[in-house]
């Protein structure tokens, strides 16, 4: 058992670390030449009590103008090439937390994607990450070179005049207090605004997804409100995180206005009763100008941070959902290798904790080679089998074996490789008609890919595709019929020669003609490999070396058409009324 203490997050600062880490060298440079910029900026007032000194003694002041004018260049060319290094150190942090997340979301398990909404992990990868780049320069950099600076500075003050230094201090402090308030609300308004965001990239996923719904529907004007309504509450929010910011931004500038009238009047006091000359107040005064900037930056890292951390936690929860270990892909099984054995033995499975059970102990075997048909009402539990089989979920009790081996104990990519699987919507992926095919098999060559085109059927279109493989199918395949993409997805399953194929209605759209030469192909295919196929037609289904008639999450019966059809009353309804008549 995990305990609340380990559940519980880890703060997000060493999330950021662990993506800093890589980079820390080039940040160390930029940080240094940012604080050289500094350093040479405060070396300017020196300099003018100098000049002013040589003024009033009536020496010379090409010495003091010359140095000057070096130091400005240097601060200026120093401070461009610590800014660029800075830059591009924080796009590689961003970089590289999109990477992680991108490799992280192809893992995830798909209970963790059932619970989550594909928009708002969108947004994660790619907006929060972003504010990333802000955190490590702003935050990171500002604190560390904007810390080091003011100290330098304070010490410098305290090396000019130590009562005017104390005179400023209070004034700092009073100030640093006011922000303590400020802060923690600028953390809360980032991460409401952000989760905005991810709302917003939900929505959008949602419509986009089903578009020709939405404007059949004619729902376009209420989604529209929804669309808004996010965004409008990303703006409230942001506005709320602005209006903190830019309040602890002007209490900071506040702090340093009166910090310099205060040296003004103190130190105008001193000089008048001579414990200070003007050239110290007017160099300690340029100090306290010195200040602003360095002070601004660590208030503004600290303000920064608050944003960043609130995008920083929304990355962290992705990170945190349940997800499969990595792997590097594994072949595909050799021509010719053995076909699968199968068996589900008292398998319980409900999709998660607060839902129903799905299987209430679902037991059958399937032996290597031959056709397996599973047959049920709709929401029997058919397609959990093969979730199950793939291992996108696994069961609460019992066991699923391949060859004699439970599932668990293969290796996932091992397991997926041996195993061709077309799902119940046959999904395309926008891309060509190539890669499509190809996807779970790329390194399939030509003969292969031209024999498969043929048994699937699908030379005639790709003989009338003005592009022929490389034509674009469209985001989700939209430019191909619910048959043609029912072909490509058994197509792309074939290529992959899989020792276990599993068939989701996979041909409930076809037409007879093309279902009737699938059917052949299918049960080809069933000579050297183990099929399972869930059917709605009765062809499909009597040609099958037996069926498993499942219903409510159990299996009812297992046999032959012949044995079933005066064996159980439900299949022998099915086979009089829910299965799809074929011309035979
Ligand atoms: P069949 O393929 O036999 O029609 P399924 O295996 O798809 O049935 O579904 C069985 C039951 O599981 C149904 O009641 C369905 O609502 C539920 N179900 C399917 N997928 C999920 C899921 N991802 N999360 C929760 N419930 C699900
Ligand atoms: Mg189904």
């Amino acid at each position: 058992m995990r305990t609340a203490q380990q559940d519980a997050a880890p703060p997000t600062w060493r999330l950021l670390l662990a993506y800093v880490r890589p980079h820390r060298w080039a940040l160390l440079i930029g940080a240094v030449l940012s604080l050289l910029t500094g350093a040479t900026g405060l070396l300017l007032p020196l300099v003018a009590r100098e000049l002013i000194d040589d003024l009033s003694h009536d020496r010379t002041i090409t010495g003091a103008l010359l140095l000057m004018s070096g130091l400005v260049v240097a601060n200026a060319s120093v401070g461009a090439l610590g800014s660029y290094v800075l830059r591009r150190t924080a796009e590689s942090v961003v970089l590289g937390a999109r990477r992680a997340l991108s490799s992280y979301l192809l893992r995830l398990r798909i209970a963790a994607v059932d619970r989550t909404e594909p928009g708002d992990l969108m947004a994660r990868i790619t907006s929060d990450t972003t504010l990333l780049r802000e955190v490590t320069t702003d935050s990171l950099v500002g604190l560390g070179t904007g810390g080091l600076t003011l100290l330098a500075t304070v010490a410098m003050m305290g090396f000019v005049d130590p009562v005017l230094l104390g005179v400023t201090l209070a004034v700092i402090l009073a100030a640093g207090t006011i922000l303590g308030v400020i802060v923690p609300r600028i953390n809360k308004a980032s991460r409401q605004a952000q989760d905005a965001v991810g709302v917003m990239g939900a929505s959008l996923e949602r419509i986009l997804g089903a578009l020709r719904t939405v404007k059949a529907s004619g729902a376009e004007h209420r989604e529209e409100i929804r669309l808004h309504e996010a965004a409008e509450d990303s703006w409230r929010q942001s506005v709320r995180a602005a209006k903190w910011t830019a309040a602890a931004g002007n209490t900071a500038g506040l702090a340093m206005q009166i910090a310099f009238i205060t040296v003004l009047a103190v130190g105008g006091a001193r000089v008048a009763t001579g414990a200070v000359d003007v050239g110290t107040l007017v160099a300690f005064l340029l100090y306290v100008f010195y200040l602003m900037s360095p002070i601004q930056q660590v208030v503004g890292a600290i303000t920064q941070y608050q944003t960043g951390s609130a995008a920083l936690a929304r990355i962290q929860e992705a990170l945190r959902l349940p997800a499969e270990p990595a792997a590097e892909p594994a072949p595909l099984p050799s021509p010719g290798a053995e076909p699968a054995a199968l068996a589900f033995t008292d398998v319980r499975f409900r999709y998660a904790e607060d839902l129903p059970y799905v299987h209430h102990g679902v037991t059958f075997e399937v032996p290597a080679r031959g056709m397996t048909a599973f047959v049920g009402p709709s929401g029997a539990g058919k397609t959990t089998v093969f979730s199950l089989i793939e291992r996108f979920y696994d069961p609460e009790s019992g066991a699923i074996t391949l060859d004699g081996r439970s599932v668990e104990d293969w290796e996932l990519s091992l397991l997926r490789s041996a195993i061709g699987y077309v799902e119940q919507d046959a999904p395309v992926l926008s891309g060509s008609l190539r890669d499509n095919l190809l996807l779970g098999s790329p390194e399939a060559d030509d003969d292969a890919l031209t024999r498969v085109v043929k048994t699937t059927r699908l030379d005639g279109l790709v003989a009338r595709l003005p592009k022929g493989l490389d034509t674009l199918v469209g985001h989700r395949g939209t430019k191909l019929s619910g048959g043609e993409r029912q072909r490509v997805a058994i197509a792309r399953a074939l290529l992959r020669r899989p020792r276990l194929l599993l068939l989701d209605e996979a041909t409930s759209q076809l037409d007879a003609v093309n279902e009737a030469a699938l059917r052949d192909t299918v049960a080809d295919v069933a000579r050297t490999t183990t099929v399972l196929v869930v059917a709605h037609r009765l062809s499909t289904v009597t040609m099958a070396d037996r069926i498993v008639v499942m219903d409510a999450g159990r299996v009812r019966a297992v046999g032959t058409h012949r044995e079933l059809v005066g064996a159980d009353p439900l299949y022998a309804e099915l086979a009089a009324t829910q299965f799809l008549a074929t011309a035979e």
